[in-house]
């Protein structure tokens, strides 16, 4: 339910949604039936063919005919993918439609069953595009043109705040036009949804919104090979020695292993002195002379220093 967009409202909402290739029919803004019927609140939006193709038929569409007069839809939509804008108000191209065709519209259902008898003014409660096309079994819709035709009916959903389901097809909307167009509905609604699901200026394939990328979560790998970067960058850091600040910068891993080899040296060495301290103290009060002290010493020092040594050395290293 809705107030009909103005003629303004009508060509931003195409600009936004990427329709670039339109013409402005001269009179468009003020082209329409209004003084022959109702028009809205608007709750629908129509897709025809023309059932015939040709360069007559953007003039067709404004002029009609003696039977049918223009304008017979709001815009028509070429082969090539340009869009013509046609009328502005009440136009001619629904006639009467069947009740429970407009429920389906009404109340936003995705499943259309066959339309019933005729009733209502479908004129008065519908936009409609007209899309050039033979109807003839097996003619395609160029993909341009499919997919202006996508962002026409995208843009009216958006601007009032519809879903695709508030998209019917004459053919779904009346018995008189089993075949308009031939396309299949549901997937041209499906095409409008996914569209309505991003910006107007999206286009299919893109991916929207970037953000998501940082969501996809990292394999074990990928956790390994980072971790070893890591590792070996912060081992390669180079540094002074806080005890020779002139002297040469060396890298955190050769801090490392000097320190372990100096550790092992200082090791040895306490446990030589350790040694030769407790080799004095027996000593003390015995009558010995030097050169037996020495020799006492001395190979406290060198059991020592073999046990140290295999105590640092026969651990396995981690
Ligand atoms: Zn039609």
């Amino acid at each position: 339910m809705a107030t009909p967009m103005t003629a303004d409202q009508w060509l931003a909402a195409l600009r936004a949604e990427g329709v670039t290739d339109i013409v402005e029919m001269p009179g468009w803004r003020t082209h329409n039936r209004n003084g022959r019927g109702a028009w809205g609140d608007v709750h629908a939006t129509m897709v025809h063919h023309t059932a015939g193709e040709g360069s007559g038929l953007a003039d067709y569409c404004y002029r009609g005919n003696a039977d049918l007069p223009g304008p017979v839809c709001h815009d028509f939509l070429a082969r090539s993918g340009r869009l013509y804008l046609v009328g502005n108000g009440r136009t001619n191209h629904a006639g009467k439609v069947a009740r429970n065709a407009y429920d389906v519209v009404l109340n936003e259902r995705s499943v259309h069953p066959a339309p019933g008898p005729d009733e209502l003014d479908g004129n008065a409660v519908s936009y409609g595009l007209e899309v050039e096309n033979s109807g003839a079994e097996g003619r395609a819709w160029p993909a341009k043109q499919y997919d202006v035709a996508v962002r026409v009916q995208a843009a009216r959903c958006r601007f009032h705040g519809w879903s695709a389901d508030s998209i019917w097809a004459h053919k779904e909307a009346t018995r008189r036009k089993p075949l308009d167009p031939r396309i299949d509905m549901n997937a041209f609604r499906r095409a409008v949804a996914e569209r309505l699901k991003h910006p107007p200026s999206w286009n299919p394939g893109q991916t929207t919104p970037p953000l998501e990328e940082n969501d996809v979560p990292l394999t074990d790998a990928e956790m390994n090979k980072i971790a070893d970067l890591a590792a070996a960058k912060t081992w390669a850091t180079a540094w002074k020695s806080p005890t020779d600040p002139e002297g040469p910068t060396r890298s955190a891993a050769t801090f490392v292993r000097w320190a372990d080899s100096r550790h092992q040296r200082v090791m040895t060495q306490l446990a030589a002195l350790t040694a030769a301290v407790e080799a004095l103290t027996k000593l003390v009060g015995e009558d010995v002379d030097t050169d037996q002290v020495v020799a006492a010493v001395q190979a406290a020092i060198r059991d020592a220093v073999i046990k140290v040594d295999v105590d640092i050395n026969g651990t396995p290293a981690a």
